[in-house]
């Protein structure tokens, strides 16, 4: 038994809490001078509008924005709301982490890995980039987590695991040039690809391919259907509402089967069928009239929400639930 040991969990817990916040602050760093191509090492902080050199006490994770409310102390601009919702995110990760695999090695390599997932996740959400050396870094973090036996697979099959990853990203990115003239996902998810294969090895990181997918249309059927309705296009609103409500239903139509009534059930089936199909019509065509759109304006993106935030959402919950997600899919697809 180490000296570690012998203290209160919640002693450590809130500890690791705290360094987790202000790894957490180090990110937002990491995250800004990443997107604008700036050296970060050993230049102090300074508000990005009045310039002003921070005091140590404006610095503080999370507290100094409650307490400066949000405001630079100097000429009151807003502090963007990322610096407390990542340090925040970094923090509870880092917990979680802990109170699940203790102090142990692997927790150490899931730190490192969740704060380039966050990194990732947050170029891809404010700008739609990745930035290249922080998936590269993924990638070289997954293949030691698997040389040193942490994970689930060995070094021979997260090597593979990376190439079978990067290889079929590109692939379905370029099965998208078939249907809307583009690609279907960006360079930017291939490379985070080429990490997650490294990290689980090429059969997990199917599942987690099928788990981001649905997540996106989850996220994007919604999006969409404001959007199309925005644009008075009510009959393309009501297409995704539907499709989304269909993949809802899906989920959900184990607990309509014990229903007594067959005759309900059979119903019920038919008038979701029906909806769909002519849904479908109706996307397919806007699918066409946006293939003939794209032609003309070569450099508007087909694709409205990054990609890459719904893998890294889908590799947590890989990390922490492979077992329940791998016994939910032979119950229902076997
Ligand atoms: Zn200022």
């Amino acid at each position: 038994m180490n000296s570690l040991e012998l203290l209160p969990v919640g002693f450590i817990a809130s500890y690791v809490f705290i360094l987790g916040l202000c790894v957490g602050s180090f990110l937002n760093v990491v995250i800004l001078r990443g997107l604008s191509g700036e050296e970060f090492i050993f230049s102090r902080s300074r508000c990005p509008k009045c310039l002003n050199q921070l005091k140590w006490y404006m610095n503080i994770p999370l507290i100094s924005y409650i307490f400066l409310k949000g405001k630079c102390a100097f000429c009151k601009t807003k502090i963007s709301i990322q610096y407390p919702i990542v340090e925040l995110i970094c923090g509870i990760s880092f917990l979680i982490i802990y109170l699940t695999f203790g102090l142990t090695l692997k927790t150490l390599f899931l730190w490192v890995i969740f704060f380039l997932f966050i990194a990732m996740s947050a170029t891809d959400i404010k700008e739609m980039v990745i930035i290249d050396t922080h998936a590269y870094i993924l990638c070289a973090v997954g293949i030691l987590y698997s040389y040193l036996n942490l994970g689930d697979v060995d070094i021979i099959h997260s090597l593979i695991g990376a190439l079978v990853g990067f290889i079929s990203m590109e692939i379905l990115a370029n099965f998208g040039k078939l249907f809307c003239a583009q690609r279907m996902f960006g360079e930017g998810d291939s490379l985070i690809a080429l990490g997650l294969g490294a990290i689980f090895g090429y059969k997990t990181f199917f599942i987690v391919l099928a788990l981001s997918m649905l997540i996106q249309s989850l996220c994007a059927l919604p999006m969409l259907s404001y959007k199309a309705c925005t644009e008075y296009k009510k009959n393309l609103s009501y297409a995704y509402l539907s499709a989304f409500a269909f993949i809802i239903i899906l989920f959900l139509i184990d607990y309509f089967k014990p229903i007594e009534n067959q005759f309900m059930y059979i119903c019920s089936l038919l008038v979701i069928s029906s909806i769909l199909i002519s849904n479908l019509i109706t996307i397919l065509e806007e699918i066409k009239r946006k293939k003939e759109e794209i032609k003309v304006v070569e450099e508007e993106k087909f694709n409205l929400l990054p990609f890459g935030p719904a893998m890294i959402i889908a590799s947590v919950a890989c990390i922490f639930y492979l077992p329940q997600i791998k016994s939910y899919i032979l119950s229902h697809f076997s």
